[in-house]
């Protein structure tokens, strides 16, 4: 299909300093809790993104030296030569799809809690470490000695990323992550030499790090500046005015201003707190203060915001992370004219919680994040069928629908039959909760590319038992069923069901969500799940009038969420909200009038007085259809049937990035004639250096 000529602009070239990106697509540098213990996988994902067609493709921080480490987050290292192989690796990379590299250098200053090197943190004074661990560390106040060391180390970094074939270097000064800007804030910076006070004071070491990277690779890289625009605490922290004085102060010494909200939390807003283009505010005008191209970013993923962007002045180049992430093709496909087939980040920041569990990044949108080296999943394409075999996949929610497409895509003929009359299965229901609209693109990307594929066919209504899937003759079943929220309790705080009175009004978000309402006006959730669910219906009834009371066995309400960035603002919702948060309270008995609670810490009894009670537990696998199936194994040879499979929710309950995974993998191993025992996917081992061993010596 041809492109749309409104698009032509995303795909100008824009110089940057001594280099030229083909286009306005800028990956902007970003995390993926796969650095320098998966540096080969972690090349792979951003060839991929590469191969997508983004213009510029960055690294995440790179930590110059071991005094900014930000152990236990695993980033990647530039410490020394050793590094440079590592780093080159993936520019070779990025460079093989003809894309620039980015490399973001960072010395995390009074971020990095230094755990891994034990150095003692540095930043502008003698504060406590600001980490999210509340590291029990404090940074000392930098010396001009500990200041000229920075700056060597800096120069140095700068250097082996140029070595290591880098187009684009960056200083960082944003985020709360990046040392420069502990010395731009006022509430960090109390310094009184000349790195502190006035403005041009507080911004000589950023001004000194630009000038300094230019002078040592600027012939050859754009030097970028990541900068925050704001911290959005008003005038206790770097706030707007003020950023915009730094910028203008240096308004023409880096080649590229790259502008960010800061910390991490306000930068990169879910969904459910913020729109896409959540940044504008923050951004337009900035333009207006330097002749250098500006990368701003804001969830970007329909084109037409993104050339507005560029037509009303307000960036130059559209930068993208989590868009990048949930489809790395996005550029090509609008280049090519194949907009309907972007797959849309939700905005659920499940990439984030990667990065915080330091395990490689996933995404519930593309399940072959982080995948691409060691399952060797690709976004985009998936090998073609083994055999004519014909395939059935029972229920339409994240994880069949992920199951029947890519199957579809490999070829197969494919019957996809669920039980109710809308597809989407959980996300169908969730995305009409509140703030969660934006998660029903897990049911409508796919559900877009199965109405385009001949060789799938869909029957809605089809509530299937053991006996018709035994007499249809498909080859390969998948089951995917999904689950059901228990109402007796049950989940970590609770092994065994949980006494309740025959009379309690129990409900489940099950419930809920098929439109249920308790009776009585006071109502307590109980969360032991730890996710979204929770708080949500907390919102939700709150808003349809009742009085709710939120009892949690941990110490804040939606405590996992913590690693996507939102524990925070859940909880300030429901503060402002009016719901009564108790936490670290289990359950202990469920009454008529009453919830009893057994303190988490001493067993101590308590009761809430309660109408009716909301259970967020524990989830049941709806997988009794696949051990219908399974009992049945003598007579599928007669009804021609070779595999059954459960996947998703209905194997075991977690989360939609989970199904999906599950729906992509049964697709992707179908038919897969590989040993069961051989390794499940390929890891890379750190090489083991040679010489005496000290037993041996
Ligand atoms: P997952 O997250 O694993 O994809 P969901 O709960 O979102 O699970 O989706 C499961 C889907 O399966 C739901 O749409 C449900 O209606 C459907 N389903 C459950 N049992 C059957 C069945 N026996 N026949 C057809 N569809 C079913
Ligand atoms: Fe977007 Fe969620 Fe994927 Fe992150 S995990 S890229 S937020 S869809």
């Amino acid at each position: 299909m041809a492109r749309d000529p409104r698009y032509d602009v995303l795909f100008e070239p824009v110089r940057i300093g001594p280099v030229t990106t083909k286009n306005r697509f800028y990956q902007v540098p970003h995390c993926n809790g796969m650095g320098y213990r998966d540096a080969t996988a972690l090349a792979t994902m951003r060839a991929v993104k590469a191969e997508g067609g983004w213009g510029v493709v960055c690294t995440e921080q790179v930590e110059i030296h071991p005094s900014g480490d930000i152990a236990p987050f695993i980033e990647l290292r530039n410490w020394d030569d050793q590094d440079v192989p590592m780093l080159a690796r993936i520019a070779d990379a990025v460079h093989a799809h003809d894309a620039l590299a980015g490399l973001q250098l960072a010395h995390n200053g009074m971020n990095a809690p230094n755990l891994y090197s034990r150095e003692i943190p540095m930043g502008p004074a003698d504060l406590p470490v600001f980490s999210i661990y509340n590291d029990p560390v404090q940074a000392r106040a930098m010396d001009k000695e500990d200041i000229r060391n920075l700056r060597r180390w800096h120069r140095n970094a700068a250097l082996r990323a140029k070595k290591a074939g880098y187009d684009i270097v960056y200083v960082y000064a944003g985020k709360l992550f990046g040392g420069a800007m502990f010395f731009l804030s006022r509430r960090f910076n109390t310094r009184t030499d000349e790195y502190g006070g006035v403005l041009e004071n507080r911004a000589r070491l950023l001004k000194e790090l630009i000038e300094e990277t230019k002078d040592a690779v600027g012939d050859t890289c754009g030097i970028a500046c990541r900068i925050s625009v704001d911290e959005l605490l008003g005038e206790d922290g770097l706030h707007a005015a003020e950023a915009r004085d730094v910028i203008s102060h240096l308004a023409e010494l880096p080649d590229l201003w790259d502008l960010t909200l800061s910390s991490w939390d306000n930068d990169s807003q879910t969904s459910r707190f913020a729109e896409e283009a959540y940044q504008e505010p923050f951004v337009t005008g900035i333009k207006k203060l330097t002749t250098k191209p500006v990368v701003g970013v804001g969830r970007f993923t329909s084109a037409d915001t993104m050339v507005r962007q560029i037509r009303s002045g307000i960036l130059d180049l559209i930068g993208s992370a989590r868009p990048s992430i949930a489809d790395p093709f996005l550029p090509n496909k609008i280049r090519d004219g194949n907009i309907d087939d972007i797959r849309e980040c939700i905005g659920c920041n499940m990439c984030v919680a990667g990065d915080h569990t330091m395990v490689p990044m996933r995404c519930t949108q593309n399940p072959s994040m982080g995948e691409e080296w060691r399952r060797g999943w690709h976004p985009e394409r998936i090998r073609p069928k083994s055999s004519s075999a014909k395939v059935l996949v029972v229920g339409a929610g994240p994880a069949g629908l992920e199951a029947a497409m890519m199957a579809g895509r490999r070829g197969y003929e494919v019957a996809l039959a669920e039980r109710t009359t809308v597809l989407g299965g959980r996300v169908a229901r969730e995305r009409l909760l509140p703030g969660l609209a934006a998660w029903g693109r897990v049911a409508d990307y796919r559900t877009g590319q199965l109405a385009k594929m001949s060789n799938v066919e869909i029957y809605c209504d089809s509530d299937l038992t053991a006996e018709d899937v035994m007499g249809f003759g498909f080859e390969h079943v998948a089951i995917a069923t999904g689950s059901a929220w228990r109402r007796d309790g049950v989940a970590r705080f609770l092994l065994k069901p949980s006494p309740m009175s025959p009379d309690a009004e129990i409900l489940t978000p099950d419930d809920i969500m098929d439109g249920r309402r308790p009776v009585g006006k006071r109502v307590t959730i109980y969360d032991d799940d730890h996710y979204y669910m929770g708080g949500i219906l907390a919102e939700l009834l709150v808003a349809t009038g009742y009085a709710v009371t939120l009892v949690t066995p941990a110490p804040d309400v939606s405590n996992w969420m913590r690693n996507t960035m939102e524990q925070f603002r859940v909880q300030a919702r429901l503060i402002e909200l009016g719901v009564k948060i108790i936490t670290a309270q289990g359950l202990a008995s469920i009454s008529r009038e009453a919830f009893e609670m057994s303190c988490a810490f001493t067993g101590r009894r308590l009761m809430v007085e309660t109408d009716a009670t909301v259970l967020v537990t524990a989830r049941t696998p709806h997988n009794a259809l696949g051990q219908a199936l399974l009992a049945r194994r003598g007579e599928w040879a007669d009804a021609g049937l070779k595999s059954v499979c459960v996947v998703g929710d209905a194997l075991a309950p977690g989360t939609i990035a989970a199904a999906v995974f599950g729906g992509r993998r049964y697709a992707e191993e179908l038919e897969d004639v590989r040993d069961a025992d051989s390794p499940l996917f390929k890891r890379e081992v750190a090489g083991l250096v040679n010489g005496p061993m000290p037993w041996e010596t």
